[in-house]
């Protein structure tokens, strides 16, 4: 599904990830885990072909995606939710799930489809559709940001720490809605998260990344039973 193969990426002259390599197969939930710095956002970036490796291939269902440009790889049914959620706060609810839906040439009818799929999905959303996004709370903004994800009818979903900044209550519904969305509506996704506990309960694999470099990876039931990893990323 997607392959990471051995990527060294730079900014300028200072190297941001050393030798990553990450694999995902099948419709799981895989979960990167790192402090503040350690490469995970960059590492999103350049999946998506904002940033480019200097060394090493990222496929995705078999295609070479890496050195295709960022809106040839959107073409692929790739779409992140960046960290801090970049909603437009000036627009609507509704035109915040349009503007997801603008890489598809969907028919009027799908869009509505679409959008009241979101709705059902995300309740508090219709009950908001005509207020503009930057009126909504933290955590309502946090599910525009995913449901406009959603808009485009996603291969593979991609949060970039999706939790920042919310109440441990709304923490609680939106990764109900990440599990959610992976089974009900098959989407694979890839979850970075500095809240390692919940990124891994949910997730089937996780990747831990220090200073650019992966450093533990494997199941996630067994990397939470690790002592490493208990004491550096689970508060004992
Ligand atoms: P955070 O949780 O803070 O987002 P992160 O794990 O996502 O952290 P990155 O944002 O990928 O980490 O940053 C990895 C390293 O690359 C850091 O040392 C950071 O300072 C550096 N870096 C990130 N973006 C740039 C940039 N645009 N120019 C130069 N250096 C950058």
């Amino acid at each position: 599904m997607l392959a990471v193969e051995n990527i060294d990426v730079y900014y300028g002259k200072v190297q941001a990830l050393h030798g990553v390599s990450m694999k995902m197969e099948g419709n799981d939930i895989i979960s990167v885990i790192g402090a503040n710095g350690a490469g995970k956002t960059t590492l999103m970036k350049t999946v998506m072909g904002i940033n480019k490796p200097k060394n090493g291939t990222i496929s995705f269902n078999g295609k070479v995606i890496s050195g295709m440009p960022a809106h040839r790889i959107v073409r692929e049914s790739i779409v992140y939710v960046p960290e801090g959620r970049e909603i437009f706060p000036e627009m609507s609810v509704y035109e915040n799930l349009l503007m997801g839906a603008y890489s598809k040439k969907y028919t009027n009818a799908q869009l509505s489809e679409k959008v009241n799929q979101m709705y059902d999905m995300f309740p508090r959303l219709r009950e908001r559709t005509k207020q503009s996004a930057g009126s909504l709370s933290g955590g309502e903004q946090q599910m525009l940001a995913v449901a406009r994800g959603l808009m485009s009818s996603p291969k593979l979903i991609m949060f970039d720490e999706p939790s920042l900044g919310l109440a441990p209550v709304i923490v609680d519904d939106l990764f109900d809605i990440i599990v959610r969305i992976n089974q009900e509506l098959h989407i694979p996704i890839v979850l970075v998260e500095q809240n390692a506990f919940m990124a891994m309960s949910i997730s089937k694999k996780t990747y831990v990344l220090e200073q650019g470099r992966i450093v533990a990876e494997g199941a996630s039931q067994e990397l939470m039973n690790s002592p490493e990893i208990k004491s550096a990323y689970l508060g004992g």
